[in-house]
């Protein structure tokens, strides 16, 4: 199976695979960054926040609207997390699924934890989902874009009509 087929079978495993290419900001962990800068919400396309958790959109998207849902502690396993915490992650995740069917039509999704480097986690130290969302028939599709099924443009653009999505949902203001 080539690839591009098997990362698409686990897209969560793109994590690992930007692990070793460094895309990263070094050691530093990028959600607690994002967490520490709202003022930069925009440029970071985090989407909203709660008072437990943060919604980005991933900066390296296996597919378009790929999002990730993080508690906002820097916490990497269940067993850290308060109740509340839980309940809002997962409700975060609920919430990232609706706004994704809105704008980018999805039509189904996948939805991952890594936990743990050798489960391919690339930021092992804060816990989050991904939401990666999927069409009929995307993965021919994105055969044929291959690399080119990101184009960098496409995800200002996509965050902006996520935060107005967000909005009109009531999960920002
Ligand atoms: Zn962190």
């Amino acid at each position: 199976m080539p690839e591009f087929h098997k990362n698409l079978w686990a897209p969560w495993r793109m994590d690992y695979i930007r692990s070793l290419d460094g895309a990263e900001h070094g050691d530093e962990c990028f959600l607690c960054h994002y967490r520490d800068t709202p003022e930069q919400d925009q440029a970071n396309h985090v989407l909203w926040r709660g008072p437990h958790t943060i919604v980005v959109m991933n900066r390296f998207p296996y597919t378009n609207g790929h999002l990730l849902v993080a508690p906002a502690r820097h916490e990497g396993d269940f067993s850290g997390l308060s109740d509340e915490e839980l309940l809002e992650l997962q409700k975060s995740v609920r919430d990232g699924v609706a706004v994704l069917r809105k704008t980018v039509r999805a039509q189904g999704f996948n939805i991952g934890y890594n936990l743990g480097q050798c489960a391919g986690a690339g930021l092992p130290g804060h816990l989050h989902a991904h939401i990666v969302p999927r069409w009929s028939g995307d993965t021919n599709f994105m055969a044929i874009l291959g690399d080119a099924r990101v184009i960098p443009d496409s995800l200002d653009t996509l965050a902006g009509l996520m935060t107005e999505a967000a909005r009109a949902a009531g999960l920002r203001s």
